[in-house]
């Protein structure tokens, strides 16, 4: 049985998930490995992709911006920002890098910081596919991202 399933995988033309732990059957990727026979997912399936700049930088922490705009497809969706502290940065303060929550790259900051008495201060972001977000920081407590 198990020989057989894998000989199906190796000639299916799709790159190869593992089959079904629960009925064998053909796996589809949706947000997990979904069984299509018996509707098994594989909760324990971890994305591939990782961003590269979490372990590059010394005394790095990670946050998680939610999303703060008005579109309501992008409602509830949240960021991973890295926090980079800057000890000889011109402000002094602590450095934001998103990660683009289009294509999970590493984001730029393309000018410098506007404060907003009410909202707090926000900085606009760029990916390398151009995507473009703003992140907006309450003194650094709750941090939020627009697009
Ligand atoms: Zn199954
Ligand atoms: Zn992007």
């Amino acid at each position: 049985m198990i020989e057989r399933v894998l000989k199906e995988i190796e000639q299916s033309p799709e790159p190869a998930l593992p089959g079904c732990r629960r009925c064998g059957g053909a796996l589809m990727m949706y947000e997990e490995p979904t069984c299509m026979i018996c509707g098994w997912r594989d909760f324990t399936f971890e994305q591939p992709k990782t961003p590269p700049s979490k372990t590059l930088f010394d005394g790095a922490r990670i946050h998680r911006a939610r999303y703060n705009g008005d579109s309501p497809v992008l409602t509830g969706m949240v960021i991973d920002v890295e926090t980079v502290k800057r000890a000889a940065s011109r402000t002094g303060l602590l450095e934001y890098r998103p990660s683009c929550p289009y294509c999970e790259s590493l984001m730029l900051r393309t000018e410098t910081a506007k404060k907003d008495r009410d909202s707090g201060v926000t900085t606009r972001y760029i990916c390398e596919s151009k995507h473009r977000i703003g992140l907006v920081d309450r003194a650094h407590e709750v941090l939020t991202w627009i697009d």
